[in-house]
């Protein structure tokens, strides 16, 4: 088969367009939309579910795999409520909430408002007004994040839980736990992938900021005076596994907070950022926190969380580096970061260009028609992918060109065809989704081909 001719590129995108194509391709859907949908919460659906998956196996790789001073955890959601009197989450993890007094109602983040006049290179302390009314707003209240329940059946005073805003208190929690049992000496890090909620003023930008969502953390405890060190390693470490998978560099950036951003405790924090079609946004923060987090708990649990050295008879708290992301929002940049739209001899192209690693489907076993012994060829050549643990889709409907559309959408980076000359020299078609060359190669050994090009490096063709 000839190869694809020369292709114009379109690289603008968006929110819209991520949004219908994740809805489209079956990725991300409006969560309760028979019942109308509830704000700004979505259910990931089979491509979806693959690709945050690949997403969050490259942070433990890159976190358990790849080195040995790293070990998981997987702590509760529901924690004792001390555990956020302790952190400071009860008493400050709280936006500054102010509501429209005139007609529409609506309620803002006062910080964001004020970032947004500056942004447009306004005075931020000036009144501010409502942005979609013009009304005047009301002075800022607190706004506790947290979500609130009860454990037990009757909800009543002293039963009050509360559902995790980070994941990072549950490795504090169990400091004492993992040095027990690990012999770790810092410096050492704990990590952990799961489920945080926060009862977010405005949600929005699909799932850039929503109030049920998936942390990747990890809690690096170091000597005090590393610390400066690690927080710079680490820094660079994040930034790179961002562009190892695929991220233009042009697109990202570090942003060491400013001395008013930080936070009481933090010696220093940068934000990774990412230029989404929102404009530049924090894909991850990594944090100096100091040991704040294990003299609170030490305080208020009267357990001694000291690390005790015996090599040289000290006792001391370790500081923290934290590397905080979040998978969905990761999960959003690399979707955002792949999409493409060419078009080839006048016709539209919509590609995912995802790092292969991260793409939901390695591999499409396309027969070319259903007849001819191809189907029964196709899915022999499937399950040899199946054996080597290689996510592949057998897909039989529609035409050809239908089919490779289908797939340049979900971002499959490779494309096998049977055809005629199948049946007859046991060859098939291997189509390259970036470059859309196709080559002729046995059907014997396509999963080691495969994989062989999965361990590779991968350079986003966006990058010319
Ligand atoms: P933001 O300033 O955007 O509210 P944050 O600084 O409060 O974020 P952290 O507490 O540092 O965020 O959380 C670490 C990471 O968790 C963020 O960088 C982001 O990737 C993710 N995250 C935080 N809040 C949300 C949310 N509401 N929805 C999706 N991801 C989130």
């Amino acid at each position: 088969m000839a190869d694809e001719p020369e292709t114009e590129r379109n690289t603008e995108v968006t929110m819209d367009e991520i949004v219908a194509l994740a809805k489209r391709r079956g990725f991300v859907f409006p969560s309760s939309e028979i019942y109308g949908g509830i704000g700004s919460t979505y259910d990931y659906g089979h491509y979806g579910v693959l690709l945050k998956n690949n997403v969050k196996n490259e942070w433990w790789k890159a976190m358990l795999t790849d080195r040995d001073d790293i070990v998981a955890l997987d702590s509760a959601i529901m924690q004792h409520p001390k555990v956020w009197e302790a952190s400071g989450h009860l008493a400050g993890f709280t936006d500054p909430l102010v509501q429209c007094l005139g007609k529409c109602k609506k309620r803002w983040r006062e910080d964001h408002l004020r970032e947004a006049v500056e942004a447009e290179g306004g005075d931020p302390e000036a009144e501010l007004r409502c942005p979609e009314c013009g009304g005047e707003l009301s002075p800022p209240r607190n706004f506790n994040l947290m979500f609130e329940t009860h454990m037990g059946p009757v909800a009543e005073e002293g039963n009050v839980v509360y559902l995790r805003p980070e994941t990072a208190q549950g490795i504090f929690i169990n400091f004492k736990n993992v040095l027990n049992f690990a012999r770790k000496t810092p410096p050492f890090g704990i990590a952990q992938i799961g489920k945080s909620f926060r009862n977010e003023i405005t949600p929005g930008n699909f799932i850039f900021r929503t109030r049920e969502f998936e942390q990747m953390e990890m809690e690096f405890f170091v000597p005090p005076d590393e610390a400066g060190t690690w927080y710079r390693e680490w820094i660079d470490l994040r930034r790179d596994w961002y562009l190892d998978l695929g991220i233009r560099p042009d697109f990202l950036m570090v942003r060491p907070h400013g001395a008013d951003e930080l936070s009481h405790y933090s010696t220093g924090t940068s934000d990774i950022e990412y230029l989404f079609p929102i404009g530049w946004s924090e894909l991850e923060g990594v944090a100096n926190r100091g040991n704040f987090d294990l003299t609170q708990h030490q305080e208020h649990s009267h357990e001694k969380l000291e690390y005790f050295d015996q090599k040289t008879g000290e006792r001391y708290l370790p500081h923290v580096i934290e590397p905080a992301a979040g998978a969905d929002r990761a999960a959003l940049a690399f979707l955002v970061d792949a999409y493409e739209v060419e078009e080839i001899e006048g016709r539209e192209r919509t590609v995912l260009r995802l790092h292969p690693r991260l793409a939901p489907v390695k591999v499409s076993v396309l027969p070319l028609v259903s007849k001819e012994g191809m189907p029964e060829k196709a899915r022999e050549i499937m399950q040899s992918f199946r054996k080597a643990g290689i996510q592949a889709e057998y897909d039989a409907g529609g035409s050809i060109g239908k089919r490779y559309r289908r797939q340049d959408e979900i971002g499959t980076p490779w494309g096998i065809t049977v055809d005629h000359q199948t049946m007859e020299d046991d060859t098939v078609t291997l189509r390259d989704r970036d470059s859309l060359e196709q080559v002729r190669v046995p059907a014997e050994g396509l999963p080691g081909q495969i994989a062989a090009r999965l361990a590779t490096g991968w350079k986003s063709p966006k990058l010319g």
